[in-house]
C-alpha cells in the first residue's frame, strides 16, 4: 500500500521529493509510522527555514527577482513602467480577445466594461505609442506586475502571477531574431536560471513565436512585429517583445514541488509551508 491521499498532500506541501511519496508499504502501521517520522523531519526543516527568513531579515525571492530583473534591464537601456492592473474591455478587444477567443474565458471581469489584466501587453502598447511620439527609437520599455487568469490550476499555473514584459520598438527587421535571443539571455542570466532552451511555439495571440523553456516548462514567450495587432494601437515600427512568468522562473531555479510555493500566498513564505507548528 501507499501513503494515503492526505498524507501525500501533507508531505508534498512540506517539499518531500516525488519518489518518497510513491513508497510502498506492507501494512498500515509501518506506513503511518514512516509518515509521522517524515512529517516531523520535514516540518522541523521548514520551521528552521521560516525562522531564518525572519531573523536574517530576508526578502521573498519574488521581490529579489523583481529587483534583479529591473536592474539588469535598466543596465540594458530599458525604461521601467508601472501601469494599472485594471484595464478596459476595449483594450482586450484590441488584443483581438473577442468574446469567442479561448483566453477570454480566463479573464476576471470586474463589471461589463473592466477586468483585471490577464497580460501586460495592452498597457505597454498604449504607453509605448505615446512615448514614441516624443522619444527617439529604438525605444525600450518593460513592466513587472501582477496578471490574473482564471486557470483550472495545476503545478504550473497561478490565478495571480507576476509577469515581466519587455518590448523594444524600432529593432531593425533583420536583427529581430538575434535580439529576442539576446534579450532572453539577459533575463535568464539576471534570474540565475541555468540550462534553458528556445522552443518554437504557436501562440493564440501572436501566431508563430519562440518560447523560452526549461525541462518542458514554458518560462517565457516572445513576439515580433510588424504584427496584425499593431494597427489597433497605431504602431508601425518593427519590434520584439518577451513575456516571462516570475514565479515560473523561481520554480525553475529553486525546484519546489509546486509553483505556488513562490507566488503570492498565505500558505507559503518564500518556498516554505506556513502551516507548521
Ligand atoms: P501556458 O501555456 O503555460 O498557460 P501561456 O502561453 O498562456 O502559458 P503567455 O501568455 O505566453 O502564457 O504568458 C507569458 C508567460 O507568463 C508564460 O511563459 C509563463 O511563464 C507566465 N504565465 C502565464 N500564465 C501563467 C499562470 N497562470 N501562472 C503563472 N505563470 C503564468
Ligand atoms: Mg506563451
Amino acid at each position: 500500500m501507499n501513503f494515503s491521499v492526505t498524507q501525500k498532500e501533507r508531505l508534498w506541501e512540506l517539499g518531500c521529493p516525488k519518489e518518497e511519496l510513491e513508497r510502498n508499504f506492507l501494512e498500515a502501521g509501518t506506513r503511518n509510522k514512516t509518515f509521522a517520522l517524515l512529517e516531523k523531519q520535514r516540518a522541523k526543516q521548514t520551521k528552521e527555514r521560516l525562522r531564518a527568513f525572519v531573523t536574517e531579515g530576508r526578502q521573498p525571492s519574488l521581490a529579489g527577482l523583481r529587483q534583479a530583473l529591473a536592474a539588469a534591464l535598466a543596465a540594458g537601456g530599458f525604461t521601467r513602467l508601472e501601469t494599472p492592473a485594471i484595464i478596459s474591455k476595449e483594450f482586450l478587444r484590441r488584443m483581438s480577445l473577442a468574446e469567442e477567443h479561448p483566453l477570454n474565458d480566463q479573464v476576471f471581469w470586474l463589471d461589463d466594461r473592466r477586468c483585471l489584466r490577464p497580460m501586460l501587453a495592452p498597457n505597454l502598447y498604449c504607453v509605448s505609442r505615446r512615448l514614441l511620439n516624443v522619444c527617439a527609437k529604438p525605444l525600450r520599455v518593460f513592466e513587472i506586475g501582477s496578471c490574473f487568469r482564471r486557470e483550472s490550476s495545476g503545478a504550473r499555473h497561478l490565478e495571480e502571477f507576476t509577469m515581466l514584459n519587455l518590448a523594444e520598438w524600432g529593432t531593425p527587421l533583420e536583427e529581430r531574431q538575434s535580439r529576442v535571443r539576446d534579450l532572453a539571455k539577459l533575463v535568464m542570466t539576471a534570474a540565475a536560471v541555468p540550462d534553458f532552451e528556445f522552443t518554437p511555439e504557436k501562440s493564440a495571440l501572436y501566431g508563430e513565436t519562440l518560447d523560452v523553456t526549461r525541462g518542458g516548462w514554458e518560462l517565457g514567450s516572445s513576439a515580433m512585429g510588424p504584427h496584425p495587432l499593431d494597427a489597433a494601437w497605431g504602431i508601425t515600427d518593427s519590434w520584439v517583445g518577451i513575456g516571462f512568468g516570475l514565479e515560473r522562473l523561481l520554480a525553475a531555479r529553486e525546484q519546489p514541488n509546486t509553483i505556488h510555493a513562490y507566488g503570492r500566498s498565505l500558505t507559503y513564505l518564500d518556498g516554505a509551508a506556513l502551516n507548521v507548528k
